[in-house]
């Protein structure tokens, strides 16, 4: 017997669907006020917009589109997630806060513990609790192996905790962030990938401070983040200590996969060619020019290997 969604025809047809189903949410949830603003750019728009965006998703049933059914997910295909994330970034919603949904959402999935998914998944799915992501530090980027912060194992009347100290670098929306998810080493012996622990840390412990850093292009949206001694207590530990290292390269495989924003890219692209045909904008003439449009076009080469790599993975 054959099924209904046999053949090619069948898949697309069911996928046209899919897309229509999407566009027609946007359109009936996406304030225009909001779409304007997020087509200026990113920086026009408050945590609040965020927060609202998520809310009519998860309203909908698609505030996590990634994570396994029972925790909350939509079961739907890669395919399809590829659609919904296209059509979002072409319809200028807001996108999903990465470090929310897209990293921290499937690590606590994967291999965080009953407490810790209860306690943080319908904070995450609801846009009410944020999180930022503590890895890099100021003598560790590329090399993240060789991070310094130093968690210790101690215990007193209220339990078993880790005193945490260092400091940590470039943490994108540190500021806005009631947690961080942070590796720490616990050990100093052995290779530095095995000494390294995948801890959950209050933003508001005593302790924690964080500090702008303000970017080239003059906005806020990178912090310093130092630790002075933070309690953390062993249940906010995700898995076994010293393992950090195998969960935090599962999660960057999550950061990896939606890192090169495809229907973001190609949505500035369409805008910087409508602003090309602009009459206000140099009268319109740029969309003739010969190296401009030898730019444009090798941009949208850039997108296409971009998104054969994307499609690729998925
Ligand atoms: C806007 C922004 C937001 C960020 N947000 C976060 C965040 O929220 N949380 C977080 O943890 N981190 C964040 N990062 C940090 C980011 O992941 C790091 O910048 C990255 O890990 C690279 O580290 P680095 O900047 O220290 O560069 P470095 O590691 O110092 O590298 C500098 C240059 O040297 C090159 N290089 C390094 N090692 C080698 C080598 N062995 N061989 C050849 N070339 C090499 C690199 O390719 C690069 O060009 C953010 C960064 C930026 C710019």
């Amino acid at each position: 017997m054959t099924h209904p969604m046999d053949t090619p025809q069948d898949e697309a047809g069911a996928l046209q669907a899919f897309r229509e189903e999407v566009r027609a949410f946007i359109q009936a949830n996406l304030p225009l006020e909001l779409r304007e603003r997020v087509e200026r750019g990113w920086g026009f728009l408050s945590k609040e917009d965020y927060v609202f965006w998520q809310k009519r998703l998860q309203a909908r049933g698609w505030g996590a589109p990634g994570w396994p059914l029972e925790h909350g997910g939509t079961g739907w295909t890669a395919a399809q997630r590829q659609v919904y994330e296209d059509e979002s970034a072409l319809a200028c919603c807001p996108r999903t806060q990465p470090q929310n949904v897209k990293m921290i959402g499937p690590i606590l999935c994967a291999y965080g513990s009953e407490h810790q998914r209860r306690r943080f998944l319908p904070g995450i799915l609801s846009g009410d609790e944020w999180w930022c992501q503590g890895y890099s530090e100021p003598g560790a980027g590329s090399d993240l192996a060789s991070l310094r912060t130093r968690a210790v194992l101690a215990s007193d009347d209220a339990g078993e905790h880790y005193r945490v100290s260092g400091q940590k670098m470039w943490t994108s929306l540190a500021h806005w962030a009631d947690w961080m998810f942070c590796l720490v080493r616990t050990d100093t012996g052995g290779r530095p990938q095995e000494g390294i622990t995948f801890l959950l840390i209050d933003m508001k412990s005593p302790g924690v401070t964080v500090r702008p850093v303000i970017t080239l292009d003059g906005a806020h949206h990178t912090n310093e983040v130092f630790l002075d001694g933070v309690r953390v207590p062993v249940k906010m530990r995700i898995g076994e200590e010293g393992r950090g290292w195998t969960y935090s390269k599962a999660l960057l495989a999550h950061e990896r996969a939606g890192i090169a924003e495809l229907g973001r890219s190609r949505e500035r692209l369409g805008r910087l060619k409508r602003l090309a045909i602009d009459p206000a904008v140099n009268g319109g003439h740029l969309a003739g020019d010969a190296v401009f449009k030898a730019k444009v076009t090798a941009l949208e080469i850039e997108i296409m290997a971009a998104e054969a790599s994307t499609l690729r993975l998925m």
